[in-house]
């Protein structure tokens, strides 16, 4: 890949469309080759954008926990004539014609995370996170029943029951949640609603619980109740891929993911369940959920499981742990209190209550820092934290000197003080310090 840094920002305002020359001078780009400036040619408009964009996560700090930065071959595999190409079904039984060579690579996809995941099966045509959870649903349920998640200020993601999202609309959700004394899931509580509400099935996953959770245990408490244990670990699948985290597959009956973020893939979906399962779990993806694959995305899958497979990820995926630990503690240092007190994963969420802010002044006043991050709900009370992660900072290079830093800077841009301008000038010296696509494998 090339080792070709990304140009400093230039001097025009974000979305301005940058002349040819310059675009020729700059040569070809670190992550997109030449595709960008046949773009540039034709469409100068949008070009401009995504080059503004482009230059808008290179220059800030990205603490979002759900992204990341993909490699230059993932990312050239989703720019691929693969989009054009039409495979409802799956390989050797497409409703069309040509999908010889497509069929080969979702074989491959296949079997990267079959064998990254140690599943029996694997799905790899969801579209999305949500896409994958739908289909899991689908696959096990009908509308009606009863599902024991995590309650959605707690940490469950929209898909565990949100009036807002067909799932509260379909099923009938029980919510459980994190103890207040310790922030930890409070197994009891599970057990308990579990005993109480007889779900068909339970699921265990959230968006912000940065602790692993005891699978172990929900496999015996869904055991006793004769539920179905679904896990959604959208946020740990990539630290499993890595070793980092534990893995849920041999408790889950289906356990769904995502593929953009610690995973460091393309934007989209997986389901991995055993053999016992399969059948109904692909019917439940195409044709019940979905249509066509995206052939496209799919083999950006296949790149991106083969990337994981790698020592490299599995490095990376310890560092991003060690990253947010260290996060965490020079947070801590600026006043900030974590739930949980700390993290065993990349993502860590604060409470900026001490410091007699609340969360939406907070992220404002980090966002004019270009410090990039979400604000979550905060399981007791009514305040609101910032949710963080290390994912994206770290497949940048950055370890925890950097995090020791970020942490500073992140502490000065919350209290204000006048150093605004200072504040912004030094996210974007350490960001241009670790221009991401340089550091993959
Ligand atoms: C991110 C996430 C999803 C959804 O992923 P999308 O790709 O945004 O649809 C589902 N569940 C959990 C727990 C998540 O964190």
């Amino acid at each position: 890949m090339s080792a070709t840094p990304l140009t400093p920002a230039p001097a025009r305002a974000a979305g301005a469309a940058p002349t040819t020359e310059a675009a020729e001078q700059a040569g070809p780009h670190p992550a997109w080759g030449h595709g960008f400036e046949a773009l540039l040619r034709q469409d100068p408009e949008l070009a401009g954008l995504l080059l503004g964009e482009t230059e808008r996560q290179a220059t800030g700090l990205q603490l979002i926990a759900a992204e990341n930065f993909t490699s230059p071959a993932v990312l050239a595999t989703l720019g691929s004539p693969l989009t054009n190409k039409y495979a409802e079904g799956y390989p050797g039984a497409r409703h069309h014609g040509g999908c010889e060579l497509v069929d080969l690579v979702e074989r491959i996809a296949t079997d990267r995370a079959k064998t990254l995941f140690g599943a029996e099966h694997a799905n790899v045509q969801p579209h999305s996170g949500t896409a994958a959870v739908l289909a899991a649903y689908a696959a096990l349920l009908r509308p009606g029943d009863t599902v024991l998640a995590m309650g959605l200020r707690h940490g469950g993601h929209l898909t565990h029951g949100s009036p807002a999202n067909f799932s509260g609309r379909w099923f009938d959700f029980v919510g459980y949640g994190v103890r207040e004394d310790t922030g930890l899931i409070d197994y009891e509580q599970v057990r308990a609603l579990a005993r109480e509400h007889r779900p068909q099935a339970i699921v265990c996953g959230s968006i912000s619980y940065p602790r692993h959770p005891d699978y172990a245990a929900f496999r015996e408490i869904a055991d006793e109740v004769g539920a179905y244990l679904i896990v959604d670990a959208a946020h740990p699948i990539g630290l499993v891929a890595g070793g980092a985290a534990p893995n849920p597959v041999p408790y889950a009956d289906v356990v769904c993911a995502t593929t953009h973020k610690v995973l460091r893939g393309p934007r989209g979906g997986i389901v991995l369940c055993g053999a016992r399962l399969a059948e109904q779990v692909d019917r439940a993806v195409f044709p019940f959920t979905q249509g066509g694959a995206q052939m496209h995305t799919v083999a950006a899958k296949a790149v991106a499981f083969g990337e994981a497979a790698t020592p490299a990820f599995t490095a990376y995926a310890h560092r991003v742990v060690a990253n947010a630990r260290a996060l965490g503690a020079a947070l801590a240092a600026q006043g900030l209190v974590l739930a949980t007190g700390g993290t065993d994963t990349h993502l860590l969420v604060a409470d900026v209550a001490p410091l007699a802010l609340d969360a939406a002044t907070a992220r404002r006043r980090l966002a004019a820092a270009a410090i990039v991050l979400d604000v979550c709900g905060l399981a007791h009370g009514t305040a609101r934290g910032l949710r963080l992660g290390t994912a994206a900072l770290t497949t940048q290079g950055m370890g925890e000197a950097e995090m020791r830093h970020v942490g500073m800077l992140l502490g000065a841009a919350l209290r204000g003080e006048g150093r605004e301008g200072q504040v912004r000038a030094e996210v974007a010296d350490l960001a241009g310090r670790f221009p991401p696509y340089r550091s993959h494998m």
